[in-house]
């Protein structure tokens, strides 16, 4: 049946993603710059990818085999226009990383309607924005891997955290609608739940903060930004897997 040798032949092309005889894949990551972003984008390079990371002030550090475009995710035009460049460097973009986050914490009845509206806009709406404009290429290709950057917070919730759980929940919804979309067309779009994890983000906690969710992690310490590169790369390798929500949190929600 040809329908089953392609699907072999996707398979085979999946696992090809360790080997050196691979082609090497466009990879765009928002946010590329630092924390979590910079090192899945070091991992797709060091894979031999051509890699884009977008900015909106630093670029990544000097030296690094990255093309850094400018772009803020909660800008359309930013958005198409970074497209355009990675396209003319690399050709279309086929698996796309939607990292780029912020946080605005403050107990729900001091936040204001903008304290809400502008932490949705980069979390959640910036993904739509960059994802919509990747799946032009990508349905032009006929494959595509999309990975969304979640957090524990959308799962479990917490304090102060109202605005940025509900971005981050709404990421797993998004995912799995736009699994259902593509139905058995060769795009994946699945989502990566990290915790606390050593970075920019985290660093801003307080250490109380940091106690209490150390305190409900069964590993007792914070992800390295490598360990949540590890299920990004897992993903981008993975034609079978859809739709999923892979917690990378030293077991703090226990698979969930
Ligand atoms: P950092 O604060 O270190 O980095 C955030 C990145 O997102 C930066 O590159 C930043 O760019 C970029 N960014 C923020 N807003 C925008 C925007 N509007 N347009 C474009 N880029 C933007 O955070 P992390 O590396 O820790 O976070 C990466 C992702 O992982 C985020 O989505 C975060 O929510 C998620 N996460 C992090 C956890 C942690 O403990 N660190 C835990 C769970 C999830 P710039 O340099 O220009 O500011």
């Amino acid at each position: 049946m040809a329908g089953t040798r392609q699907d072999t032949a996707r398979t085979g092309q999946d696992r090809a993603g360790t080997r050196q005889d691979r082609a090497a894949r466009s990879v765009f990551v928002t946010g590329g710059n630092r924390g979590i972003g910079l090192a899945v984008a070091r991992r797709f390079a060091a894979e031999g990818d051509r890699v884009t990371v977008t900015c909106r002030g630093d670029g990544p550090p000097p030296g690094e085999n990255l093309l850094a475009v400018r772009c803020d995710v909660t800008d359309g035009r930013q958005v198409d226009q970074a497209f355009k460049e990675a396209e003319a460097a690399h050709g279309p973009v086929t698996v796309l990383v939607a990292n780029a986050g912020v946080t605005g914490d403050r107990l729900l009845v001091r936040m204001s309607e903008e304290d809400f509206t502008s932490v949705i806009d980069a979390n959640l709406t910036g993904a739509f924005r960059v994802v919509r404009r990747a799946m032009r290429g990508m349905l032009g290709q006929g494959h595509g891997r999309i990975v969304l950057m979640s957090s524990t917070a959308a799962l479990h919730g917490a304090a102060g955290q109202t605005n940025y759980a509900a971005a981050k929940a709404g990421l797993v919804g998004f995912a799995r609608s736009l699994t259902h979309e593509l139905g058995a067309r060769d795009i994946t779009c699945n989502v990566v739940a990290p915790g606390l994890t050593e970075t920019d983000m985290s660093r801003a906690l307080t250490e109380e903060q940091r106690r209490n969710l150390l305190g409900r992690t069964p590993a007792g310490r914070p992800a390295h930004p490598d360990e949540v590169a590890d299920a990004v790369v897992f993903l981008a390798g993975a034609g079978h897997v859809r739709g999923a929500v892979i917690p990378v949190d030293g077991g703090a929600g226990l698979g969930h």
